[in-house]
């Protein structure tokens, strides 16, 4: 990410009085984080913003400053300017996504491999931790100091991106960032325990059943679990609170890819990928409609369970024979 692309991209976002800012659907710490940090910094600037997000802030989340003036409908006429964050492509944005190309001009703020859709203008660096860090070198460009405000929202989006800066995405360049929002007032451990210390007991429990009826496939390089629609009623839990149950799976040592699947209300499955970096996720989740990154992906695939499970091993194998006949 340039020095030049992100000055073009302030030029553009100065110029603009009325605003839309929006993120992914089922949206995490970096989309929120990122979508209401950016919104504070530009109506400090004396900008209208509409926060748009297609999906309900889950309650984890709710805390980030602004979350309850995030709206779900578009309003009839758009802004001169939309801004789209942490979003490998438009679609991510939800169903309405194609309305927002009606703006005069949109662009797109990300850390996803992403190329242009339809003329969108994008703000990507693949090798950022997250869409928030993009954002807060897109405040520095702007020359607007973040409040402790954006600061908090930042670095929450930063946090968990980065998996509490150990993942491998994290640089001396993340952690600046994210010691100059703390000096900006975040507060690292209100913000840790907001989103990793605050769950709800069915969480908990669903946790436990997701660990306790675990699967693997090829002498455990590939695990996996599979979650019913029946026990999340069972349990009394919420499609949202599937959230960091992967990250119990890729713990387990010697893996190279583990997989959460998840059946909807709908009778879809929602997949979650993550690797150990040996098998690039981010090309499975695409052979299947979905995206992401080498190392964290998902994507979303016809039930019923059983058969989405084995449609995605088959397709992790692919992956890995096609990437051994390549270093060969
Ligand atoms: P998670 O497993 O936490 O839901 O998603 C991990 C990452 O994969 C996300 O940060 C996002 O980049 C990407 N991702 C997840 N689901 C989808 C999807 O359905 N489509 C696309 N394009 N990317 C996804
Ligand atoms: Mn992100």
């Amino acid at each position: 990410l340039s020095p030049k692309t992100l000055r073009e991209a302030s030029r553009r976002i100065e110029l603009a009085r009325r605003v839309l800012i929006a993120a992914h659907i089922q949206p995490d710490a970096d989309a929120l984080g990122s979508l209401l940090g950016l919104a504070l910094a530009l109506e400090g600037r004396g900008a209208r913003v509409i926060r748009y997000g297609a999906d309900p802030v889950p309650p984890y989340l709710q805390f980030l400053p602004g979350a309850n003036r995030i709206v779900s409908q578009l309003p009839p006429r758009l802004p001169e300017l939309v801004i789209v964050l942490d979003c490998d492509g438009m679609d991510r944005v939800g169903p309405q996504w194609e309305r927002l190309l009606a703006a005069r001009e949109v662009i797109r703020l990300d850390h996803h491999v992403t190329g242009e859709d339809r003329g969108e203008f994008i703000v990507a660096d693949p090798a950022a931790s997250s869409a928030s860090e993009v954002v807060g070198r897109l405040l520095r460009a702007m020359k607007i100091p973040p409040t402790p405000e954006i600061a908090t929202c930042l670095y929450a989006g930063m946090l968990m991106d980065s998996g509490r800066f150990g993942y491998s995405n994290t640089t001396a360049a993340t952690l600046r960032m994210a010691a100059s929002l703390v000096d900006a007032g975040a507060d690292p451990w209100r913000t840790a325990r907001r989103l990793y210390e605050a769950k709800t007991e069915a969480q908990v429990r669903l946790l436990g059943w997701a660990l306790s009826h675990l699967g693997r496939e090829d002498e455990g390089r590939i695990v996996w679990s599979a979650v019913p629609q029946g026990v999340f009623s069972r349990i009394g839990a919420q499609k949202a609170d599937t959230e960091g149950i992967i990250d119990h799976l890729r713990a387990i040592q010697d893996i190279e890819v583990a997989m959460l699947l998840t059946e909807t209300a709908e009778g879809q499955v929602r997949v979650s990928l993550r690797s150990r970096g040996t098998v690039d996720v981010a090309a499975v989740a695409a052979a299947l409609g979905g995206g992401g990154h080498a190392q964290a992906a998902g994507c979303t695939v016809p039930g019923p369970l059983p058969a989405a499970r084995r449609r995605l091993v088959a397709a992790v194998r692919q992956q890995r024979d096609a990437q051994t006949a390549l270093r060969r």
